[in-house]
């Protein structure tokens, strides 16, 4: 432990990385507390409310949308930082931040966006969420994006391709040395993990796509539903979906924290330069509990991802995300006037890929509602345009 109440290997403002365009240290908060106040007043925060997690904004307003997702991955996050003695505040921007770039229509949207981008270096929405941050935002004086920290770009950036990872310099290094991020970036991954395995059963039920029975088949939970009807054998309906749901967010947190303790216990960085010099990550799950998630994930993927109603939505989705692409690459001029601006000046810098880049930039920052009203006006004579 230091004086912070950190352990030695927790990320401390006080030994940051910095930010790409030094700003003199905020006052009466730390620089992560700076970074997650700049991620909750950027546009594309607010946008995540009306961007779909699996099930399209309009099917209901219970089901998750990436903002109250966002904010499920930061609790879940915080409470194993915590527990850990790791940076909480850090953990929190991270995860708040990690779907900034996430494109309307979930994952059916960036599938599509990829392929619309194919020959002019892919999309990828964590690559994209870097981007947001980095560039994107338009909010300051002095600097484009919101200038985070390097500790909160690193968590962000989750997955990189090494050949992508060399254009990004010292944010892309540890991908292709093979090391690791801090451990509040490890454990943002980790919770994004938990959170949506866990609110997707509750989303599946409520969609009506999965029962609680059939989801029990699943080891995981079905310790827990056991466990809720011997309690209370007479529960019904959402109480006792919940009853389960929240069971099983609480073993697996639980099991992180344990495992991830015993890993720390073992390695014993002294600090977090140790740790992002570890062949492995230390915060996770046990071999044990990492099985019975997966078995669950798979479950999920074929009873609720694949559903035929998840796939004439999703199908419909891409059509339309292909749609907007090819028809604002074909004519920029359909775009507003200042991405049609930034469209012509990237294909003076960099050629026909650099067209396709704002072009994807426009379409990934749409919300669903303001993609299907897009696709309306354009495609559709009596609508107004
Ligand atoms: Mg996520």
């Amino acid at each position: 432990m230091s004086g912070s109440g950190l352990a030695v290997y927790a990320a401390d403002d006080v030994r940051s990385r910095g930010r790409r365009y030094p700003e003199p240290p905020p006052q009466y908060r730390s620089e992560f507390q700076r970074d997650r106040d700049r991620i909750i007043h950027s546009n594309a925060f607010r946008r995540l409310a009306y961007k779909t997690q699996v099930f399209v904004n309009h099917e209901g307003d219970l089901f998750r949308t990436r903002v109250t997702h966002s904010i499920e991955v930061a609790q879940i996050g915080r409470s194993i930082a915590r527990a850990l003695a790791l940076n909480e505040t850090l953990s929190e921007a991270i995860a708040l931040a990690h779907d900034l770039g996430h494109t309307p229509f979930g994952h059916a949207g960036q599938d599509a966006l990829n392929e619309c981008m194919r020959d002019y270096g892919g999309f990828e929405h964590n690559l994209q969420s870097l981007r947001t941050v980095d560039e994107l935002e338009e909010r300051y004086a002095l600097f484009p994006g919101l200038n985070l920290t390097f500790e909160c770009r690193e968590g962000i950036l989750k997955h990189c391709a090494v050949s992508k990872a060399r254009e990004l310099g010292e944010l892309g290094e540890r991908f292709v040395q093979r090391r690791q991020p801090g451990l509040e970036a490890q454990l943002a991954n980790l919770a994004d993990e938990i959170a949506y395995n866990n609110h997707d059963v509750d989303d599946g039920i409520r969609a009506g796509l999965i029962t609680l029975e059939e989801v029990a088949q699943v080891p995981l939970v079905q310790r827990q539903f056991d466990e809720v009807m011997h309690l209370y054998p007479d529960l019904q309906g959402r109480r006792r979906v919940h009853e389960t749901v929240r069971r099983m967010v609480n073993v697996v947190v639980i099991d992180v924290i344990e495992s991830s303790l015993a890993r720390l216990q073992a390695a014993g960085p002294h600090d977090i330069e140790a740790v992002r010099s570890l062949g492995a990550p230390l915060i996770g799950m046990s071999e044990a509990m990492r099985a019975q998630h997966l078995e669950l994930k798979q479950f999920l993927r074929e009873q609720v991802y694949r559903h035929q109603r998840v796939l004439r939505m999703t199908t419909k989705a891409k059509r339309v995300l292909s749609a907007l692409f090819t028809a604002f690459m074909d004519e920029i001029k359909l775009m507003p006037a200042e991405h049609r601006d930034q469209a012509q000046r990237a294909e003076q810098r960099e050629g026909i890929a650099g067209r396709a880049r704002t072009v994807a930039d426009y379409v990934a920052g749409m919300t669903d509602r303001y993609a299907i009203l897009e696709y309306r006006r354009l495609f559709d004579p009596a609508e107004r345009t």
